[in-house]
Formats: C-alpha cells, sequence, structure tokens
C-alpha cells in the first residue's frame, strides 16, 4: 500500500465503504445513514485513541463491511492492501453461528486480536455504547439494553491496555449507562420504565 498518499487512500475508504452501505440505515429512531458508524469509530480512533497509522483508520472505516455488505476479500486485498483486510477479517463474526455463539466468541477471542484490531474493536465498542445511551435502537425494552451494555463491558475486558484514552473514554459512559439503566442499583427490570 502506498502510504505517501494518506489522503488519497482515506477518501477512498470512505467512497468504499459509503457505496457498500449505501442502503443501509442504523437501528435508532431517525434511522441514520449506517456510514455514519464506520466514520465515527475512525474519527474516535484518531481524536481520542491518538491513531496515526492510515492502515488502522483505512481498517477502521471498512471494518463493517464483509461482515454487512456484500464485500468479497480480494475486493479489499486488491484495494487496500492485505494488511487492512487482514484487520477487517479479525474485526468480522462468523456469521454462520447463531449470534449467542457470535456473542460469546467475541468475549472469548477478544484478547487474543492483534494490537491495531483491539484499537478498532474498542472504538467500535465506544460508539455502540454512545449510540446505545444516546439514540438507542427503536423497541428495545430497558433489559436489552442493559444486556448489551453488560455483554460489551465483557468484551471491553478482553481488549484494555489497547488504549488507555479509549478506555477511559469507555469507562465514563459505561457509568453513565449502568447508572440510567438501572443496572448500578439493581433496579429490577422492567420493560415499561423511561430511559432518560
Ligand atoms: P445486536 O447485535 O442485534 O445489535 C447491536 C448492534 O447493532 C451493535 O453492536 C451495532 O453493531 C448495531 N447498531 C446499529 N444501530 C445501533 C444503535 N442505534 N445503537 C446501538 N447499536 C446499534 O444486539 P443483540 O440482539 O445481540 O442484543 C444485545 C444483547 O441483548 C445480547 O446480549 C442479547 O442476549 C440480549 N437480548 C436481549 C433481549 C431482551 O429482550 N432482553 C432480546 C434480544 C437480545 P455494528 O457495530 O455492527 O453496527
Ligand atoms: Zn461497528
Amino acid at each position: 500500500m502506498d502510504f505517501s498518499e494518506p489522503i488519497g487512500l482515506l477518501l477512498k475508504a470512505v467512497h468504499f465503504a459509503a457505496d457498500k452501505h449505501r442502503s443501509q440505515r442504523r437501528k435508532d429512531a431517525a434511522q441514520s445513514p449506517y456510514i455514519d458508524h464506520p466514520i465515527e469509530v475512525a474519527q474516535l480512533l484518531w481524536e481520542v485513541g491518538g491513531v496515526r497509522e492510515a492502515s488502522v483508520i483505512v481498517a477502521a472505516l471498512l471494518h463493517d463491511t464483509i461482515e454487512d455488505t456484500e464485500t468479497a476479500r480480494e475486493e479489499l486485498r486488491d484495494l487496500f492492501g492485505a494488511e487492512v483486510l487482514s484487520l477487517v477479517l479479525e474485526l468480522t463474526d462468523d456469521k454462520s453461528l447463531d449470534k449467542a455463539e457470535r456473542k460469546r466468541l467475541q468475549i472469548v477471542n477478544a484478547p487474543h486480536r492483534s494490537a491495531a484490531a483491539k484499537l478498532i474493536a474498542l472504538a467500535d465498542k465506544c460508539c455502540n455504547l454512545r449510540d446505545l445511551l444516546q439514540s438507542p435502537p427503536r423497541d428495545w425494552s430497558v433489559g436489552r439494553r442493559r444486556d448489551y451494555l453488560l455483554w460489551s463491558e465483557q468484551v471491553v475486558a478482553g481488549l484494555r491496555g489497547a488504549s488507555p484514552t479509549l478506555e477511559a473514554y469507555y469507562d465514563r459512559d459505561v457509568s453513565e449507562g449502568r447508572v440510567s439503566l438501572g443496572i448500578e442499583y439493581g433496579i429490577p427490570y422492567d420493560p415499561y420504565r423511561r430511559v432518560p
């Protein structure tokens, strides 16, 4: 990969991801364009994580393409190189497995990821937790939001050591989330409870 032209590479990745996610929306009530999410993950890596390696930022922009769109491994390899492809693959769940198993494997595999993949996975969890707290998926009960937060904590436990600043960012949100979702106080699960 030619790292002498990082802006060109970045634009190529944004354009590629935008095209692949073109028809997808996030799960929030406003149904935001899906591409907002990988851009946010890449931006957080740069801003909070202090990441300056082009391959990591580019892989962050592409991290959901193989998992969630019709993207072949060869496309990523030919356009962005083997290093980016390998990072994206580390972040791609095996969709042939059922959801519970995929969730379990994320927890089990997190400590064994490469340092770069841990950074992206951490930024991804930061963004998803923030989305969950600020603009949750439509129709998710408090119980489901709690489950998601508690699961993401277990994944992040295996990613620790990757970036103190991203971990602090995540920890701030998780503390807020534990309070707003009533986890901290052991409030019994009430599907009709309104979360601010
Ligand atoms: P999903 O994996 O279906 O949904 C979460 C994922 O959706 C995120 O990781 C993110 O992935 C993406 N996403 C898109 N929009 C948003 C948004 N606005 N906010 C947050 N995430 C968004 O979650 P699960 O179905 O696995 O549920 C999480 C937990 O809840 C599990 O532990 C499961 O066991 C439990 N559960 C509880 C239920 C209940 O009623 N109590 C019912 C079903 C599940 P990406 O980064 O890929 O975009
Ligand atoms: Zn993601």
